[in-house]
């Protein structure tokens, strides 16, 4: 099997440098998408990345599969810039294809870590599409690179390629869950081979991925949103711990760990998913709306308006609006131009970004108490800004609402947020972020709220229902390298002292 990839040729210049201190930075969000028995497979792989763009808009790829060959196309940027155009999705036929979008920090954004990733194994060729982090990939890796293994990215998804190339089993899906034995942490994982489409979901189905159908044939998908775009029905969630194989015969659903309970991160519904995606059985867009009802019976506040910031606080100050009585106004105007604040690398290119974004709309906030609603403060950077923006255009009081707890402990999941001292709530205290942010009060939704919003009477605390680390730093699966991470670092300082 041998593919054709366009990734080096059809961008000469682009940034490609390798440098070891990204690999234990590396921090992931994206989404996945892939589709099998189609005749026009990576259009429609296009449209549905395109339709996932919010969970990475940093790089995106497409892999291929016809008539014994792979074709992969792998760019910097958006999708619409690249798979727009007809003579890149010419050279992506099939009736099977595999798609990726991909958001990094800071020096990762290197075209070698764009995926889908591929690789020629004996059993023939095979791509890998990854959402989620890994959170023992670094052990895995030293210990493979020990072993002569040459890896070509910094992504610890090459770590899964690599362990499905040396497993002694036969088959292919044999091989793939042996290697998913071995590791920790999350991912929703779309795979092609030459005869074959596999969706993955780990353990405890952290990050979403979903089953699609169109005319009999099967789609996967990070979000519904993407099955919404071609028209497909949804058919249900890829179970946690599920593997699901789709090929000629159908769709063959393998379930290789032993069951336990899922644990998803509460996080999607929070800010990542988009609102019109159904995720777990709950539409998005109604669990934020209950946050912002929930934050309404717990925050009473005499105020004029009800202003979300655009557009992640929208559905949860629609909520608050309807449940206070309090009137929903557009206080704040996006600029849709501009990428996601938080993409921006530096802390002050981060703060010029927060002022391209958003502007206040002067005829509702002037002379008024104006309750402002966010769905979560990660650093901080976008509520000083918004705040400021608010108390510029004449509010007379600004009470600032969060529709999720404070965000105390980093995710090591796949969703970016930073380390602890980057955390606004994880070094100051309710007071001292209300004193940082400038405004007239500070209150978040109670850890209970969240879980009320989603149907639930609140959290189990014995068998939590989903995974809320962020929160309350009870996190589902081991840490290994995180682990010894810190003792390495313990043991720097005693060699110091
Ligand atoms: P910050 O300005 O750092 O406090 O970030 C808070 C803003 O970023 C909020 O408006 C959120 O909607 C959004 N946000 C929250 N979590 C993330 C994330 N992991 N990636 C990108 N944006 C986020």
């Amino acid at each position: 099997m041998t593919l054709t990839d366009a990734t080096h040729q059809q961008n000469p210049g682009q940034t490609d440098t390798f440098d070891e201190s990204e690999a234990d930075t590396l921090r992931e969000y994206c989404g996945v998408f892939g589709v099998f028995g189609f005749d026009d497979a990576a259009a429609i792989t296009a449209l549905g990345l395109h339709a996932l763009q919010h969970r990475g808009q940093e790089a995106a790829g497409i892999v291929s599969f016809d008539q014994g060959r792979f074709h992969g196309e792998r760019r910097l940027g958006l999708v619409g810039d690249h798979f727009s155009k007809e003579s890149t999705i010419k050279r992506l036929p099939g009736s099977a294809a595999i798609g990726h979008v991909r958001y990094a920090t800071t020096g990762e954004t290197m075209l070698r870590n764009v995926q889908p990733l591929f690789a020629e194994l004996n059993t023939g060729g095979f791509a890998l599409a990854h959402n989620g982090n890994l959170t023992n990939a670094q052990a895995l890796r030293r210990d493979l690179i020990k072993e002569g293994a040459i890896f070509q990215s910094t992504s610890d998804t090459e770590t899964i390629l690599h362990l499905v190339a040396r497993s002694r089993k036969t088959a292919l899906v044999d091989r793939f869950i042996e290697a998913l034995r071995q590791i920790e942490g999350a991912y929703s994982l779309v795979c092609l081979t030459n005869k074959k489409l596999i969706g993955a979901r780990d353990p405890l189905g952290i990050r979403p991925l979903v089953i699609g159908e169109l005319d009999g044939k099967y789609i996967l998908a990070s979000e519904s949103c993407a099955l919404d775009i071609i028209g497909a029905r949804f058919v249900r969630d890829v179970k946690n711990g599920e593997i699901v194989v789709i090929s000629e015969s159908g769709l063959e659903s393998i379930e290789p760990f032993p069951p336990q309970a899922a644990r998803p991160c509460i996080f999607e519904y929070i800010y990542f998913a988009r609102p019109d995606s159904v995720v777990h059985g709950r539409p998005v867009y109604e669990v934020r709306k209950a946050m912002g009802r929930e934050l309404a019976r717990e925050q009473v506040i005499a105020a004029d308006v009800v202003v979300p910031v655009p557009d992640s606080g929208v559905p949860a100050a629609l909520g608050y609006s309807q449940q206070s009585g309090i009137p929903f106004e557009l206080g704040i105007i996006r600029n849709h131009y501009v990428g996601r604040t938080f993409i921006q690398p530096t802390q002050s290119v981060r703060e010029v970004g927060v002022r391209m974004k958003h502007s206040a709309n002067r005829c509702v906030v002037e002379g008024k108490r104006v309750i402002l609603i966010d769905d979560s403060i990660v650093r901080g950077t976008t509520s000083v800004k918004i705040v400021q923006m608010m108390r510029d255009a004449g509010a007379t009081e600004v009470h600032f609402l969060i529709s999720s707890p404070p965000i105390t402990h980093p995710d090591y999941y796949g969703i970016d947020t930073p380390q602890k001292d980057k955390l606004l709530a994880a070094t100051h205290s309710l007071e001292e972020m209300r004193a940082y942010i400038g405004c007239d009060s500070l209150a978040f939704l109670s850890v209970d709220g969240i879980y009320r919003s989603t149907g639930y009477p609140g959290r189990d605390n014995a068998r939590p229902q989903f995974t809320d680390h962020c929160f309350t730093g009870d996190y589902p699966t081991s840490l290994t390298d995180l682990v010894e991470e810190n003792r390495a670092q313990l043991s720097l300082l005693a060699e110091a002292s």
